[in-house]
């Protein structure tokens, strides 16, 4: 149990009245939980305070040799007013699997969902009501150590902000075109594509600009080494229904392992489909999609839950998903799991954590 000191802030702000003031991540919330580590003491220090910025020394590691790691998550106002959290263990234990990949010292789960709790009570009132807005919860940790040598460095900082937020597609559960990214890759056997760190975010801005400007909403990753093989999607992983079968890449090391990706294999397996995790040349779905076998794609992530695919582009190779419309499975994936994060079906599943 940590031993958080809570100071509340003097001056609340103004918070959003308007559904569409909400977006994602732009607006924080009054409040934010930090504690420190340094070598020899651990963690230490947990308190919850009023939201701020940081001072950081030039030399700080994390500025220049991004030592880092995050999670996302979320809160969610049920129809009775209370708020509750999906899965929050499974946050915690990924977050550890990032901080072991990049040298980071380990928060232990109890510790990490315990201040996730606090911390979200405390803005609570934040937690905006809205019909399939939420609270997004961001915890990170940085390394700040000051010096240029290249060490693991001896002092962190551990901090949850969050962020009331609407739908995280400003098109909204409409599907979306996807550009299969044939020269970039985001990750291979050996480096950090399984942990969460902003590593692989920036070394993937490049190819998301890139499809964004030839209007495409997203990249679909290729394996690092032969480029055959789909992996995931800019924040998400993907899901393939081919023939009535559902592929998607295993979890072992390139791909993030998601959360909802984990929650909708478990729901379709309820639901007597097939899963196949293993690899998925990007050939066959493009043959699939050719010859009207390819019924539907879409991307699984915290923010956005179910993202359906309509199109997916590769080397000059279009094929069209389906109608152009969110698939009947895509539509039930997405029911089931929002209705269950939201409250409005029952949770048999022991997932949901109400945070008071
Ligand atoms: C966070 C993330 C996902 C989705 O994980 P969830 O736990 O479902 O939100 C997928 N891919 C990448 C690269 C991610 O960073």
């Amino acid at each position: 149990m940590l031993d958080i000191k809570v100071t509340k802030t003097d001056c609340p702000k103004q918070k959003p009245t308007d559904k569409d003031q909400l977006g994602f991540g732009k607006i924080f919330t009054d409040h934010m939980f930090v504690m420190e580590y340094d070598e020899g003491q651990g963690w230490h220090d947990p308190r919850i305070e009023p939201y701020h910025p940081f001072a950081m020394d030039p030399a700080c590691v994390v500025l220049h040799y991004a030592q880092e790691i995050f999670e996302g998550m979320k809160a969610y106002r049920t129809a009775d007013g209370s708020v509750q959290l999906f899965r929050p263990d499974c946050n915690a234990k990924r977050f550890q699997d990032s901080a072991d990949r990049l040298c980071i010292p380990k928060i232990p789960t109890e510790d990490f969902v315990q201040a996730v709790r606090e911390v979200v009570k405390v803005d609570e009132d934040w937690v905006p009501t809205f019909p399939d807005t939420s609270l997004y919860i961001r915890p990170f940790v940085f390394a700040n150590d000051v010096g240029l040598g290249v060490h693991a460095s001896k002092k962190y900082t551990f901090c949850i902000i969050l962020s009331p937020s609407g739908a995280y597609y400003k098109e909204g559960l409409k599907p979306v075109r996807i550009y299969v990214e044939d020269e970039y890759i985001r990750a291979a056997p050996g480096l950090t594509g399984f942990a969460k760190c902003g590593g692989n975010y920036a070394a993937s801005i490049k190819a998301g600009e890139q499809a964004e400007k030839i209007g495409y909403s997203q990249v679909l990753w290729l394996d690092g080494i032969e480029k055959k093989y789909v992996e995931e999607v800019g924040s998400m992983n993907i899901m393939f229904k081919i023939d009535g079968k559902i592929y998607t890449a295993a979890t072992t090391g390139t791909v993030l392992p998601g959360v909802t990706r984990r929650s909708i294999i478990e729901l379709l397996k309820d639901w007597g489909y097939e899963v196949v995790e293993g690899k998925l040349a990007i050939a066959d779905v493009m043959k699939a999609g050719h010859e009207g076998k390819l019924e539907e794609v879409f991307g699984t992530g915290t923010a956005a839950v179910v993202s359906p695919v309509k199109e997916l582009t590769w080397t000059g190779d279009t094929v069209q998903i389906g109608d152009g419309n969110i698939g009947p499975l895509t539509q039930k994936l997405y029911d089931t799991l929002t209705g269950i994060q939201w409250g409005r079906i029952e949770d048999t599943k022991g997932w949901t954590v109400k945070v008071q």
